[in-house]
């Protein structure tokens, strides 16, 4: 007799455990770890996942229940990933259920829908005995023809056979009952790439830089590698270079972009080099189509995948390297349970598959710099690009075109240069950021922005009350009728939309043509693409876009980038405004002057001085870090302390601020030793959400795990003593994003 521990799918914190069934001998050879099986739960049947087999069990035989049944498709874990599932079990506080979620490819639950399946004809005889059954089919009829065919091909989709023979389904139908040929239903995996579009290319020779690169991160080895290497430098190449010597070793290997960078140009690069080895996995795809892609993986029909952040769990075997492109993207960070970290999973993943993990970025994240600087990732750096040139990055001083008399959005010097580029037949790109919600106060005189002196965030401001408020503390102040740096009255909020920015550019440029790429011209399919190809074929001069247009994006014919407001992203409300920045100013100067052309870029700003803007300008990253570590330490900030943030969700405000505050009590009651510290309640960044408030109250501390188990302690304390049925509480370990 087996048993088998099983996984119930259902999510619940209650049910967060492994329960025990039989498995009947029928069923002994399919069930495995992995499986799916359904089996009697409670009154009801419930499916689940093996996640262990045993010859014993400690409940006693009449107690326990058998498998019912195990779903087909085969496993979909294996050991290796099962694993994983129980570190981020650990790791997230999710249950086991939530992390296998992860595993399995999304509506695994209706895979029969899923899978495309195609009929195909086939002969049951080879050719000799073939003259004698032809006896049995009437001369130059359609049975005829689909015979002939079949000898021809062997085998053929009934659809191709009805297509070119011009036949119907009753001559096949009629084979079939002659027992002459076969017709099956075969699951036919889908491609996400058009492979037939590749195009074989030279590998080109390694810059001495690459070379370089590749050496010290072979070396590096187990050790997590930071590949801090300027826009321009040639990662690309070298991560291909490391997935081809893992291929070569009979190893696969995964990468991940982040969504936005998935264009059909990264992937080309990807299927010229490799062919169809390689495959593409992402949320724009039907259900179908990512399941196909989960198959071929599972199967060893491809060995490299790319994909967004649940690329992670790609179902390979034998993995070699994992390379994290753009690391410091927040859309590594995931907002739904279990709440992971795409870096710490890939470790992790890495680990277990004793693989290779290579976190690449121009700009990593100030945490990642931190622990490479610490010692505990390795260090690789590319600081040149390969072409040599660098783009002459110009900051515009709005306060001086105010002063000067210029009230448009647009310097002096940007307009200068836009008319000259329009004159030379190149493109430009106009990038305005409006990432983050909040409305930020400041003078336009001295660039000077109300900021809450305890948190060192901006205060946001609350037109119905004409109020500032800190959305970290919760702070209130009035908002000043001067500014109280300069005393000039020049003070206003901040707001400048893209509709706004193409009306402007039209009055100064009636003719030229721009484009525009936001929320509201990219809500169609393939409008993203649509709109960056119409850029690419030189279908108008100007793109101007949201930070939609920051990366990834290459576009020869483009020699000018205006950052229209750089201020909009160095006043987010968020302690990692200054960061966020640096990387965008970054970022969106490497789109220019990656080609032939050497390329320009204006930032214009009330705030030049801001050291962000300056290191941005200098293409200087140590310098910059060295700013920010500073502060972070100063501040107490990630990464000198971990930060929770408890957020309250409900229609009553009223009674969300008074939950929260009771929260509040309770985690003072049980911080004895002062390990850490509440701020709050404040106001969620979004505020309100179809007439739901969002409240948030942040803990921060310097040890993480036992900050996870104080304020789970305590929010389940608060759910002892407090009615919470109508609110949606939401936790969230170091956010990635401002809440
Ligand atoms: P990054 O990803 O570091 O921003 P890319 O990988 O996009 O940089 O490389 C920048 C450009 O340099 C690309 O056009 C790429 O084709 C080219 N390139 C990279 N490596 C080489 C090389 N070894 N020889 C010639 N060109 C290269
Ligand atoms: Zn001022
Ligand atoms: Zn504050």
């Amino acid at each position: 007799m087996m048993y088998a521990q099983v996984i119930i799918a259902i999510s619940s914190r209650q049910l967060d455990r492994a329960f025990d069934y039989s498995i009947p001998a029928s069923l002994a050879q399919q069930v495995t770890i992995g499986s799916r099986v359904v089996a009697p739960f409670g009154p009801s049947k419930k499916e689940g996942f093996v996640v262990g087999l045993s010859d014993t069990c400690e409940l006693p035989r009449e107690k326990i229940k058998a498998i019912l049944t195990v779903r087909n498709g085969g496993p979909v874990f294996d050991e290796e990933r099962l694993a994983l599932a129980r570190f981020m079990r650990e790791r997230y506080r999710a249950t086991l259920y939530d992390c296998i979620r992860c595993m399995t490819p999304r509506g695994i639950e209706c895979r029969d829908n899923l899978a495309k399946k195609q009929k195909f004809a086939s002969l049951n005889y080879d050719n000799d005995l073939l003259e004698d059954l032809l006896e049995e089919i009437p001369q130059n009829s359609a049975q005829e023809r689909i015979v002939e065919f079949l000898r021809e091909h062997e085998s053929a989709a009934v659809s191709d056979i009805k297509l070119l023979l011009r036949v119907s389904a009753s001559p096949i139908q009629t084979l079939v009952k002659k027992e002459i040929i076969t017709v099956e239903e075969v699951e036919l995996l889908r491609d996400t790439v058009d492979y037939s579009a590749s195009e074989p290319a030279a590998r080109p020779e390694l810059t001495l830089q690459q070379a370089g690169a590749l050496t010290s991160i072979e070396l590096a080895y187990p050790r997590t590698v930071l590949l801090h290497g300027a826009t321009g430098s040639g990662k690309t190449e070298v991560y291909m270079r490391l997935i081809e010597s893992a291929v070569s070793q009979g190893r696969t290997a995964i990468m991940l972009v982040p969504e936005i960078a998935l264009t059909p140009q990264t992937v080309a690069v990807f299927t010229n080099r490799f062919g169809p080895l390689v495959s593409v996995t992402h949320s724009r795809l039907s259900l179908g189509e990512r399941y196909d892609q989960w198959k071929k993986a599972r199967d060893g029909i491809i060995s490299i995948m790319i994909g967004a952040r649940s690329a992670l769990f790609t179902p390979f075997k034998n993995l070699g390297v994992i390379i994290i492109d753009e690391e410091h993207e927040k859309t590594y960070q995931s907002e739904t349970t279990p709440k992971y970290t795409a870096k710490e999973v890939a470790e992790e993943r890495a680990r277990l598959a004793g693989a290779q993990l290579v976190l690449g970025s121009a700009t990593p994240g100030v945490t990642t710099y931190y622990e490479a600087r610490q010692g505990r990732l390795a260090l690789v750096k590319m600081p040149e690009r390969v072409n040599k040139t660098a783009p002459r990055i110009f900051v515009a001083d709005m306060r001086a075109e105010l002063a000067g008399g210029n009230m448009s959005v647009f310097s002096g010097a940007l307009r200068a240069a836009l008319e000259q580029t329009l004159r030379q037949g190149r493109q430009s790109i106009l990038f305005l950021n409006r990432r983050g919600h909040s409305t930020f106060v400041s003078c336009r005189q001295c660039g000077a922005v109300m900021t809450c002196e305890n948190c060192n965030v901006n205060y946001t401001y609350h037109l119905q009350t004409n109020q500032l408020m800190c959305h970290y503390c919760g702070k209130k102040v009035k908002n000043p009728t001067n500014c109280p740096v300069c005393g000039s009255r020049h003070i206003k909020y901040f707001g400048l939309g893209t509709q706004r920015l193409e009306t402007e550019f039209k009055k100064l440029f009636p003719t030229a043509k721009a484009l525009r790429m936001d929320m509201d011209t990219t809500s169609g399919k393939s409008s993203h693409e649509r709109i960056l190809s119409a850029f690419r074929n030189a279908e108008a001069d100007t793109l101007i876009g949201t930070q939609m247009i920051a990366k990834g994006l290459d576009f020869p014919n483009v020699s000018l980038v205006g950052i229209v407001a750089a201020d909009l992203s160095l006043n987010t409300g968020d302690f990692r405004a200054g960061e966020t920045t640096f990387q965008l100013l970054t970022q969106v100067a490497g789109r220019a002057g990656r080609a032939a052309l050497a390329g320009d870029v204006y930032i214009q700003t009330y705030n030049p001085e801001h050291y962000s803007i300056k290191f941005a300008r200098q293409n200087n990253y140590e310098e910059f870090y060295e700013h920010e570590i500073i502060l972070r330490r100063q501040m107490m900030y990630p990464p000198f302390c971990d930060i929770f943030c408890v957020l309250f969700i409900g229609e009553s405000e009223k009674n969300i601020i008074i939950l929260l505050t009771k929260l509040l009590e309770i985690m003072k009651s049980y911080n004895r030793k002062g390990l850490f510290e509440m701020i709050g309640p404040a106001p969620a960044v979004v505020s309100k959400v179809k007439n739901r408030y969002r409240w948030k109250l942040i803990i921060k501390s310097q040890d993480g795990e036992k900050l996870k188990n104080f304020t789970h302690y305590c929010v389940d304390k608060l759910k002892e003593s407090e009615n919470v049925e109508n609110i949606t509480i939401n936790l969230t370990f170091n956010p990635a994003l401002i809440i």
